[in-house]
C-alpha cells in the first residue's frame, strides 16, 4: 500500500494561530497513526506579505508543540522553475491559454452581471495572433481551460461533495506579472511531494474543485481531501483576536504548557469517541481517526483550556515544575536555587494555579515581603480595634513556638483563640494578610514555616506599622 504522506502548508504572513496549529496537529496525528510522513511546506510566494521572521515563528511554535516534520522543509519561493514548467506543459497541451483581455475589457463585458464568467475570448486565438501580441509586448495572464463538467469528490470529513459545472470559469493560474497563483503552486507541490491526503481548513473547500481540475489537466492523480470545520469563539463568530489570544506564541507566553495546548487543540472538532479528555500526544496518536472529526464548527472554550492546563500542571514532575518556576522568577530578577524548600513551595502552589505565569503572583510572597495589602483584606482584617494586639500575639506565638512545625503552630494558635473566646480565624486572617499581602494563600501554618520564623515576625511588625499609619491618615482625613 502507498505510504501516507500529509503536509502542513502555512503561509508565513503571521504567527501560527490556533486554527493553523490544529490543522498541523490533525495532519501530524493522522500521519503518525499510520506511520506515515508529516511534511512541512512554507507557502512564501506572496513577496509582500511573507516574512522570514514569521517562518521562524511558525517553526518555533511547531517545535514547542512537539510537531516535528519529516524530511526537508519545502519553500515555495525556491520552486519557481517547477511552476513555470507546469504552466508550459499546460500551455503546450492546450489545457491552458494566454489571455490578453485587459481588466477594462473584462469589466465592460461583465457589465452588471454578477454571475458573468470569463467568455473564453482568448481561448480561440490562433498561434499567429498569440505571437503577434507577445511580440508587441502585450501583458497576459494564463487561464486554465476548465472542462464544463461537474466535480465530485469524497471528502474525508464531509463526505460526498459535488460542485456543478456552471460554478466555474476558466480561472487564472498565472498573473500578468508572471507569478503563479496559489491553486497552481499547491497542486504542483502536493504532487511532487507525493502527498496522499490533504487535510486542511474548511476555508479551502472552494479551492478544491479548482485544484482537482488542475490535477486532471496536468495528468496527476488528485490526493484524498478532508476539510476540517471552522473554529468559532464562544459567541459563535469565527475565532479572532476579539476572543483573546489566538497565536500559539501568546498561549506560551500566558503560561500554557505545550502538552496541554496540544490536548486542547486536538479536541477542537475531534473527540476520541469516549469520555477521555486528558490525552497526551502518544494517546492522541493512537486514538486519532478522521472519522471522528466533527462536521460542525468547533467552539473555543477558554475556560476549558485553562482547566486542562491546570490539570497538566498538576501532573508535571517536581523537577520540571521547579525548572519552570526558577526560570519565571529569574526572568523577573529573583534568582532561586533548587532546595527542599523550593520543592515544597512549588508543590503548595501547584494546585492553586492554572497557568505557569500565575506562579508569580501566587508565590512571590515566599521570597519578598508584601509591599501592599489587598484593600478588601485591610478593611476586613486590619480594621478592628484589637488587630495590633492580635498580630502581636501571632508574632509572639511564632517567635516562641517549639518545636517549630505545623502541628505545634496550629495547636498553639487554636489553644490561644479558645482561651480568649475568639475564633481561630480572627488570628489567622490578619496573619495571612500581614505575611502575604493577600487574603488567599496556601495553608497558613505551612506558609509560616516556609517564610521562616524571623521573616514572619518582621512582616507582622511591618503590618502593624502600616495599620498605625493607615489609622493616622484616616483620622486626619476626617
Ligand atoms: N497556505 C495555505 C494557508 O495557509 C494552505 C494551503 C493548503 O493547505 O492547501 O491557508
Amino acid at each position: 500500500m502507498k505510504k501516507t504522506v500529509v503536509r502542513f502548508a502555512p503561509s508565513p504572513t503571521g504567527f501560527l494561530h490556533i486554527g493553523g496549529a490544529r490543522t498541523a496537529l490533525f495532519n501530524y496525528l493522522f500521519a503518525r497513526h499510520v506511520n506515515g510522513e508529516f511534511r512541512l511546506r512554507i507557502e512564501d510566494t506572496d513577496k509582500n506579505r511573507s516574512k522570514p521572521e514569521f517562518t521562524e515563528q511558525i517553526l518555533s511554535s511547531m517545535t514547542w508543540l512537539g510537531l516535528k516534520a519529516d524530511g526537508e522543509i519545502v519553500f515555495q519561493s525556491k520552486r519557481t522553475t517547477k511552476y513555470r514548467n507546469a504552466v508550459e506543459k499546460l500551455l503546450e497541451s492546450g489545457r491552458a491559454y494566454r489571455c490578453f483581455c485587459t481588466r477594462e475589457e473584462i469589466e465592460e463585458r461583465r457589465g452588471n452581471d454578477p454571475g458573468w464568467k470569463y467568455d473564453q475570448k482568448c481561448a480561440t486565438l490562433s498561434k499567429g495572433e498569440i505571437q503577434e501580441k507577445l511580440d508587441a509586448g502585450e501583458p497576459f495572464v494564463v487561464r486554465l481551460k476548465v472542462p464544463r463538467e461537474a466535480v465530485q469528490f469524497n471528502d474525508l470529513v464531509r463526505g460526498e461533495m459535488r460542485f456543478n459545472a456552471d460554478e466555474f470559469e476558466d480561472f487564472i493560474i498565472v498573473r500578468s506579472d508572471g507569478s503563479p497563483i496559489y491553486q497552481l503552486t499547491v497542486v504542483v507541490d502536493d504532487h511532487d511531494m507525493g502527498i496522499t491526503h490533504v487535510i486542511r481548513g474548511d476555508d479551502h473547500l472552494s479551492n478544491t474543485p479548482k485544484q482537482i481540475f488542475l490535477y486532471r489537466a496536468l495528468g496527476f492523480t488528485p490526493p484524498v481531501f478532508g476539510h476540517i470545520p471552522l473554529i468559532l469563539g464562544p459567541d459563535k463568530k469565527r475565532l479572532s483576536k476579539r476572543h483573546g489570544a489566538t497565536s500559539v506564541e501568546e498561549y506560551k507566553n500566558q503560561g500554557f504548557l505545550p502538552q496541554a495546548l496540544v490536548n486542547f487543540i486536538a479536541l477542537l472538532g475531534w473527540n476520541p469517541g469516549d469520555d477521555r479528555e486528558i490525552m497526551g500526544m502518544t494517546e492522541l496518536t493512537r486514538a486519532f481517526s478522521v472519522e471522528r472529526i466533527s462536521k460542525n464548527a468547533a467552539v473555543f472554550d477558554f475556560t476549558k483550556a485553562l482547566w486542562l492546563n491546570g490539570q497538566y500542571i498538576s501532573m508535571l514532575p517536581d523537577e520540571k515544575l521547579e525548572d519552570i518556576f526558577i526560570e519565571l522568577y529569574e526572568n523577573k530578577g529573583i534568582n532561586l536555587e533548587k532546595t527542599p524548600r523550593l520543592t515544597k513551595i512549588v508543590n503548595l502552589l501547584r494546585p492553586r494555579v492554572r497557568t505557569t505565569v500565575e506562579l508569580w503572583d501566587a508565590g512571590l510572597f515566599f521570597f519578598r515581603a508584601p509591599e501592599t495589602y489587598a484593600p478588601k483584606g485591610v478593611r476586613k482584617h486590619f480594621s478592628g480595634e484589637d488587630t495590633e494586639k492580635i498580630l502581636n500575639a501571632d508574632a509572639e506565638l511564632i517567635q516562641s513556638c517549639e518545636p517549630f512545625n505545623e502541628e505545634e503552630l496550629e495547636a498553639r494558635l487554636r489553644g490561644r483563640a479558645e482561651r480568649e473566646g475568639r475564633k481561630a480565624a480572627r488570628y489567622i486572617h490578619p496573619l495571612r494578610l500581614a505575611l502575604t499581602g493577600s487574603t488567599a494563600s496556601p495553608g497558613i501554618f505551612e506558609t509560616v514555616l516556609l517564610i521562616g520564623r524571623e521573616e514572619c515576625v518582621r512582616r507582622i511588625q511591618n503590618a502593624i506599622e502600616f495599620i498605625k499609619k493607615d489609622r493616622e491618615t484616616h483620622r486626619r482625613g476626617r
